[in-house]
């Protein structure tokens, strides 16, 4: 167990007082920033002058005080110097990548990862930017090390992978990162709170804060945790991948999202509790289940090692059921006759969403690449919500089930 305390370090962080004292800190809405003393400007220009050095907030697109709000809020979770804050998770995750890698880098990432990262390394980068990946399997760190080459800038990973649930052997791959020359990056959107990437060697934490961050699916958004250079190297006028690309967060964003912060604990306790539970019989009943929690999953032990204490193992689990047809067929159940989740993408809500992955959130891979991450048609993805009692929840499940006649494999 890792002793880091995010909640406790949250909770530290300097508490924003709105205007007349108001118990929420006040929105900033202003898109550009008054200039007082006319000589700073040249230096604020340069960089040289941040929102803590006697400068300003200059523009909306590059620093505002209720996302640098925000920001200081998540490097205080993720216990690292900076953070700031993009409009997508897919914004920080780019920005992120390219502020560490120039056209001719080379990017080492797990074969097991959210679809739009995995196209964007497979596809995108190196199409527009002649910046190539090679994936491998993250668990095997010979791996990782025998793909680095003299190029490497980024190992790339994910805390829990999308969506096999496969936990990185954080401190190794930083290692093997670190010994190479390489930035560690890591997305921890599927474990907040639950594991701190950084406190294990991670340079650089990314998240979609647009989903157990925020909670109620209505946000999209994204982070980017580092150190102060890091940070502020991507606000950089000249070759700032989020001042130049542009997907830097709108301040009535961030208000909302503050606002989730303080809950975000017992939401993840809450969605950890009722998936071990769900899980646990799951296993019992002798069904193709996978969640981290349990004993037989083979990264078990190193997730107890890795993850701060009291939050559990996540709120997802993945059940096969065999084949496509017959996950099209449960999840029908499931949500329109016994109202028991939502048939869709994403993750994190307060109510159950499902999904099956090879056909949605993993459809960018070819065939040949979901059987290498062990992606199968029929594996539906459970993000476990907390509304309803939990065995008022357990009973419709049990029932569809039953009806659609899926039993031990
Ligand atoms: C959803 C997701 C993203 C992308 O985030 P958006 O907010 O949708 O842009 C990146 N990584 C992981 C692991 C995700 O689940």
């Amino acid at each position: 167990m890792n002793d880091f305390k995010p909640e406790e370090s949250l909770a530290d962080t300097r508490h924003e007082f709105g205007e007349h004292g108001g118990v929420n800190m006040s929105v900033e809405p202003s898109t550009t920033f008054t200039v007082m003393d006319p000589a700073t400007m040249p230096e604020i220009f340069q960089g040289q002058r941040g929102p803590d050095d006697g400068g300003c907030y200059l523009y909306g697109r590059h620093f505002n005080p209720t996302v640098y709000a925000l920001g200081r809020e998540l490097a205080a979770m993720e216990g690292t110097e900076a953070a700031y804050l993009a409009s997508s998770g897919m914004g920080a995750v780019v920005s992120a990548i390219m502020q560490c890698c120039d056209s001719g880098d080379h990017i080492v990432a797990s074969n097991t990862l959210y679809g739009g990262t995995f196209v964007l390394l497979a596809e995108y980068l190196p199409q527009k930017c002649n910046i190539q990946t090679t994936f491998v399997d993250a668990t095997d760190i010979d791996a990782v090390a025998a793909a680095m080459t003299d190029k490497t800038r980024v190992v790339y990973a994910e805390s829990l992978s999308n969506p096999t649930l496969q936990v990185a052997d954080m401190p190794k791959l930083a290692e093997t990162a670190h010994s190479g020359g390489a930035q560690f990056i890591v997305d921890n959107t599927f474990c907040p709170l639950v594991m701190s990437p950084a406190q294990l060697g991670a340079d650089v934490v990314v998240h979609s804060l647009t989903k157990f961050i925020n909670g109620a699916s209505d946000i999209i958004a994204g982070a980017i945790c580092g150190t102060h250079e890091f940070v502020t190297s991507l606000m950089d006028a000249h070759m700032g991948s989020l001042m130049l690309l542009g997907p830097t967060l709108d301040p009535q964003s961030a208000f909302s999202l503050s606002m989730r912060l303080p809950h975000l604990g017992l939401r993840m306790k809450e969605h950890s509790r009722r998936a071990m539970v769900f899980a646990e019989r799951l296993d019992e009943m002798g069904l193709d289940v996978v969640y981290p929690g349990l004993s037989k999953h083979p990264q078990h032990g190193l997730f107890g090692e890795l993850a701060n204490s009291d939050y559990g193992y996540s709120g997802l689990f993945t059940l096969d059921v065999g084949d496509a047809s017959r996950a099209e067929v449960l999840m029908d159940v499931l949500q329109n006759r016994d109202r028991f989740g939502y048939m869709a993408v994403s993750l994190g809500y307060h109510h159950t969403l499902m999904s099956c992955s090879a056909s949605s959130t993993s459809s960018e891979l070819s065939e040949a690449d979901l059987k290498e991450a062990g992606i199968q048609p029929g594996l539906i993805r459970f993000s476990l919500g907390y509304t309803g009692g939990l065995e008022q929840r357990w009973e419709q499940f049990a029932d569809a089930l039953k009806s659609v006649e899926i039993t031990a494999l």
